[in-house]
Parts: structure tokens; sequence; C-alpha cells
């Protein structure tokens, strides 16, 4: 009797540590963010390319991590660190969103506040030069949580945020990068391969490159946000997975951040961000295990590619994808710096 209810005691202890290092607070503040995933391979990667998005992902990141630092908040880190993305050709977001079939830019952008579960998203807004400063403003100023189109561009100038000619969004490479798609799909036409779909091309040579950040501030709020120009080649005002809340972007004091990319349709019906939370808050699961489950298993399972930067209220952070590479970087309260492409 008295040696059960020893080894009752000791049960029970054991069980406590194993708990309390799970719930571990490893960071006081911390920011993670990635600018898309794909098929990025290094051999496809020429030095000076690789060196820029490195540096540029580095100066992002290093944006954010200074405003937490100083005891700024989460919403405001991930606000400066995505809009160093957006004002950068490299990505697809913001100046270097990628073109529509219509020869268009049409911008998608979400935020989230884990503190109050309050959300902003915009979507298809054509000449707004930072959609994730929108999608901030719809949260705070509107009592709405998604706007589109045209009705977003009013609100925008009402609210005074940067309004940019259309021509702006212009680069070179991603306008070559449509007219390769649009020669394909003729070519495709041409063959009359009848099951071939606006997006094979895309996918076959795919890139994603939107933009996403998580941080977490000193006061223990989370932020999420992700910008992008969507995919290429897209039609008929498809909208993706960034501006979609539970989707794109997801944000709970209680449990995480996500921020996702990857082939939107697939993120939408996998509610893929959400997912991450609703994992950790009902089976209790460790933000590592709900992202690889979430990213390896059930994403990949469904046949789609991508992936998430997550960070967790402990301040744990994590990448997931199932594609080639991504970009990616995080930043830890110790100034602790990754930058990292490929699978590795
Ligand atoms: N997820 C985005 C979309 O489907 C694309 C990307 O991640 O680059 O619009």
């Amino acid at each position: 009797m008295k040696n059960s209810i020893l080894l009752l005691f000791f049960s029970l202890i054991l069980m406590n540590c194993e708990s309390t290092s799970k719930e571990e607070k490893i960071n006081d503040f911390a920011i993670i963010i990635h600018g898309g995933a794909g098929t990025i391979l290094k051999k496809n990667m020429i030095d000076d390319m690789e060196a820029a998005y490195k540096a540029k992902l580095e100066e992002a990141i290093k944006v954010g991590h200074t405003i937490l630092k100083n005891g700024g908040s989460s919403q405001e880190a991930v606000l400066k660190t995505i809009q160093v993305m957006e004002d950068s050709p490299l990505f697809n977001a913001g100046k270097g969103a990628v073109f529509t079939n219509a020869g268009t830019n049409e911008l998608d952008a979400s935020f989230m506040d884990g503190k109050t579960l309050n959300a902003g998203a915009v979507a298809g807004v054509k000449d707004v030069k930072s959609p994730i400063e929108l999608a901030i403003k719809i949260m705070t100023d509107s009592e709405h949580v998604m706007l589109s189109g045209e009705g977003a561009s009013t609100f925008a100038k009402e609210k005074g945020l940067e309004i940019v000619d259309p021509s702006y969004f212009y680069t070179e490479n991603r306008f070559q990068s449509l007219q390769k798609i649009i020669n394909q799909e003729k070519t495709d036409l041409d063959h009359n391969d009848k099951k071939a779909n606006f997006y094979d091309p895309i996918i076959k040579d795919s890139k994603f490159g939107t933009v996403g950040c998580v941080a977490l501030d000193k006061f223990g709020n989370i932020a999420a946000g992700t910008s992008t120009g969507g995919m290429t080649n897209k039609r008929w005002g498809r909208i993706g997975d960034a501006p979609i809340i539970g989707s794109g972007t997801y944000a709970n004091n209680k449990t995480c951040g996500v921020s996702s990319t990857g082939w939107g349709e697939y993120f939408i019906r996998s509610q893929v961000a959400y997912d991450i939370s609703a994992q950790m808050e009902y089976q209790k699961k460790s933000l590592k295990e709900a992202t690889t489950d979430v990213i390896q298993n059930k994403l990949t399972k469904l046949g789609g590619t991508g992936g998430v930067v997550a960070l967790d209220k402990n301040g744990n952070m994590s990448f997931e994808f199932n594609t080639e590479g991504m970009y990616r970087a995080s930043m830890d309260d110790k100034g602790e710096l990754i930058v990292k492409i490929y699978k590795e």
C-alpha cells in the first residue's frame, strides 16, 4: 500500500515536470518571417541572387526585432517587417507582385491580433502601396474584417494611406513570367490538351513569393500578417488564402500565430493556419507537432504545396514546408538570427 502511494506520488511529480517543460517560456519576445515557398533549388540559384534574398530577409527581420526589443508591439513589428519585403521587387508582395492573366496586379493581405482576435483583410486591390497597412487599418478603423477591390481603395484613400499608380507594381521579371505561362497555355491548347488548366504551368514552375511575419512581444501578444500578389496568371478576380483569416493568417495569444505561403486553394480548403492553432488548443499538441501534422500530413495528402512560419505563446518557433525551399528567417530574444532558403 505504502509503495503504491509512493509510486503515485512520483508519477504525479513526473507528469507535472513534463507539462511544465512543455509550457516553458523560451523567449520573452521573438519574430519569424517567410518570403514564399516553392521549387527553390540551390542549383538554379545564382550566388548574387541568393545573397540578395538573404540580405533582404535579414534587413526585414531586424526591423521587427528592434521594435520588439525596444518594447514595441507585435502589431508594429509585423507591419514594419512586412513593409520592407513589400517594398522590395524580390518578393511577390507589394512592389514585386505577380501579374494576373489580364496583365494587372491585384494584391491581397491580412493581419490578426492574437490578444483581441481582431482581424483585417484586403483582397484584389490595385493601387495601394502597402496592402498590409491597409489590412491593419481595416481592422482598427472600420467595423469590417475584409474589404475588396475598389471599395478597399476608396477606404485606403479616405484613411490617407499611400496610393500609387498601378504601374508602380510593374517589374520586368514578373511580366516575363506571365508571358511564359500564357505561351505555355497556348501550346497546351494547340496540342488539344483539354486537361491543362491555368494553374498547371504555374505549379510545375512554382515559386510562391508571398511574404509573412509572426511576432511575439514582451507583453505576451502575438500578431501575424501575410501579404501577396497571389498567383501568376490568376483570373476572374481569383482570391487566394493570404487574405483569408484562418487559412493564410491566424493569431491567438492562447496558442500561436501562423502565416502561410503556397498553393492558396489548398490552404483555404485545409484552413491551415487555424488548424495549427486548434490542434494546440484542443489536442494540447506542441507547435512543432501541430505544424508537422498540418503541413506534412494533412496538406500533403490533399495535394497542396507550401509552408508556414509559426510562433507560439512561449516563443517557440517553427518553419514547416513540403516544398524544396522556403525563404525564411527568425530571431529570438537573445538576438540569434537564422536565415535560410533551401531544405537542408
Ligand atoms: N498563397 C498565395 C496564393 O495562393 C501564393 C503564395 O504563397 O505565394 O495566392
